[in-house]
């Protein structure tokens, strides 16, 4: 077996790729090498996990070359993340990526099964990418691999009925995809499958491979989902939740520091009712694999976090929200365990400078010691999701969402009082099983009521295998579902817009995301509050002292991942316009102002009822 120096040679030496640039650039040599290293290790510790039965061995990667691997990604951010984490098993089991569909030998993609619509758009792509093959020897047809949600949810259709996929892998078999893949190379209508839902896969030892250059990353915490909301297909096609240790979790924000990573997104599905164990065994293994190289910072890392944290004995559990309830015992789930809020803190504590979001969480999961993680750590987001689905207390019911809208309404006035210009967004369904006019009106109340930054909006489409699908009947004809979703969608923009014109005069820190599209003279970015701001480039720009006739001193150029003060001067409907006012950082920012943002015209702390 290669050393763990000739291992780094070795992927260096490689053909290059956009994902493994990325690292190359993440910092100095010694860096480099340890990074290389921990993603090597975690093909190896990938390749340990996997049975191997009909994949080749280190040999006979050699003899073959490496296979050029194409990969689409369809839905959320945490299909995202697995795309990431599935690319570096394939890189440690003789893989590169390429983004030329017509040169792979393989081609994946990661599905969504969560509204039909996601559905069609990728049985069209299946179509295309068996297309590929016509013509061509049965030996060079690319292996055609459906991952995700979607191959849970259909596997045999996939595989027999409509043969529109070699390969079918659930998303906790992405450590299997070698095995999957050399069982049907040169195996001609050969199929495979793994579609095995773990309770314990979180995928801890495996660092994702990540786009070149990017200044922001996402990082999963947890996996799966216990709530069975009625309408949701999540926990069929993710399987039960489970947690990602802290050490490891810990160990990647840090790797991520290193590399200049200004913004993490922390990702679950239902990311607040996170309750990982310290440092669990899989971790220690592979931090301890990083050791030995007493001088390298990134094994310094896994010292301090192996050891630091193995310590940690976990947090008492403090209860949900007031007026939030699970199907589920938490005290049960969550004994001994360290708790989202002690998570958020420990990771907003490595870099001061890199700001920290997290999503898709459930309101019950906001007790107030997680807001107060929020309040006082001055990198973690003012913008928070809120999914309230319904302004119904009896579709809230008939949802199983564990909440009525009295409670829903008591904690965003907690919020609001907790944490002052909070940005709050939220996801509302149109027309689930039973939902009446009346039901449909306090929807529509709600969204004028609280004013949210953003809404994702959708009419219900019922999901086969659901309690809802089961139990429920979708009752609420198509051209109503559509008529309520439409009020709900002029509901959330009346106040949004009203919201946009109480920014103007206000002064953002704003972390520069790249040039606009519409105009290559401007730059776009986005607040603490997630919102995304426009403005001029300018050739150099002083350093922000606080106030727009303050002087400003030095003079620096602008490049994405850089913080600056804008203030903003204009709005559409979903977006700021401003004048740049000077370069900045977030602790900067906060000293000046106590906050991310200078106090808007007035204040939006509305709540009618
Ligand atoms: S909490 Fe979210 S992911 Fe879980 S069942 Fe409900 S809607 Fe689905």
């Amino acid at each position: 077996m290669a050393t763990p120096r000739a291992a780094a040679a070795a992927v260096a030496a490689r053909p290059s790729t956009p994902r493994r640039r990325a690292r190359a650039r993440a910092g100095d040599g010694r860096h480099l090498d340890a990074t290389a290293d921990a993603v090597r290790a975690a093909g190896v510790a990938a390749r340990r996990a996997a049975p191997r039965t009909g994949r080749a061995e280190d040999g006979e990667e050699d003899a073959r070359g490496r296979r050029a691997v194409y990969v689409e990604t369809y839905g959320c951010q945490m299909n995202v993340n697995d795309s990431e984490v599935m690319m570096a098993v394939l890189e440690g089991a003789g893989y590169d990526e390429t983004k030329e569909v017509n040169d792979a030998d393989v081609i994946l993609i990661n599905t969504c099964a969560i509204r039909d619509k996601a559905e069609a758009k990728i049985w069209q792509r299946l179509a295309y990418f068996r297309s590929l093959g016509n013509g061509k020897k049965r030996s060079e047809k690319p292996v055609v691999g459906v991952l995700g949600c979607m191959a849970e949810r259909i596997k045999e259709k996939l595989l027999e009925a409509d043969r529109l996929a070699d390969i079918v892998a659930g998303p906790d078999a992405y450590r299997d995809l070698p095995n999957l893949i050399d069982a049907v190379v040169g195996n001609p209508g050969g199929k495979a499958m793994n579609v095995q839902l773990s309770v314990e896969e979180t995928y801890a030892d495996i660092i994702p491979v990540r786009e070149a250059g990017s200044h922001s990353a996402f990082v999963t915490i947890m996996r799966g989902c216990d709530n069975a909301c009625a309408f949701c297909i999540v926990p069929y096609t993710r399987g039960r939740e489970r947690s990602r240790d802290l050490a490891s979790i810990m160990y990647e924000i840090r790797l991520l520091s290193e590399q200049g990573v200004k913004e993490v997104t922390l990702l679950g599905q239902n990311v607040n009712s996170y309750a990982g164990e310290p440092a669990s065994a899989t971790t220690t293994d592979f931090l301890s694999s990083l050791r030995g190289e007493s001088k390298d910072p990134i094994a310094e890392l896994a010292n301090a976090s192996t050891e630091r944290l193995a310590s940690a004995s976990g947090s008492a559990f403090v209860g949900y929200a007031d007026g939030f309830a699970s199907r589920y015992d938490p005290e049960r789930k969550r004994a001994g365990t360290i708790q989202f809020a002690e998570l958020l803190d420990k990771v907003a504590s490595v870099d001061p400078e890199m700001r920290i979001r997290f999503t898709s969480p459930h309101p019950k999961d906001f007790p107030d010691d997680v807001l107060r993680v929020i309040r006082d750590r001055p990198n973690v987001s003012k913008c928070l999701h809120m999914p309230a689905q319904s302004g119904s207390s009896a579709t809230l019911e008939r949802m199983a969402r564990g909440y009525t809208r009295e409670s829903y309404f008591a904690l965003i006035d907690r919020v609001k009082a907790m944490i002052p210009g909070c940005a709050i967004t939220t996801d509302i369904i149109s027309g689930f099983c039973g939902e009446t006019e009346d039901d449909h009106e306090d929807t529509v109340s709600l969204m004028s009521a609280i004013g949210y930054e953003q809404a994702f909006m959708f009419a219900y489409s019922e999901r086969e295998g659901t309690a809802g699908q089961r139990h429920q009947i979708d009752d609420v004809p198509e051209d109503v579902k559509q008529r309520r979703l439409q009020e709900v969608i002029d509901a959330f923009r009346a106040r949004a817009a009203e919201k946009q014109q109480m920014e103007i005069g206000s002064t953002h820190c704003v972390l520069v995301e790249g040039p606009s599209k519409k105009n290559s003279d401007e730059w776009t970015g986005k607040t603490d509050t997630s919102k995304w701001v426009v403005f001029e480039k300018n050739d150099a720009i002083g350093k922000y002292a606080g106030d727009e006739d303050a002087p400003t001193s030095g003079s620096y150029g602008v490049k994405p991942g850089d913080y600056v003060a804008v203030r903003v001067t204009g709005c559409s409907t979903g977006t700021l316009f401003g004048q740049v006012l000077g370069k900045t950082s977030l602790v900067e920012f906060q000293n000046l102002h106590g906050a991310q943002w200078t106090t808007p015209k007035s204040s939006n702390g509305a709540s009618a009822r």
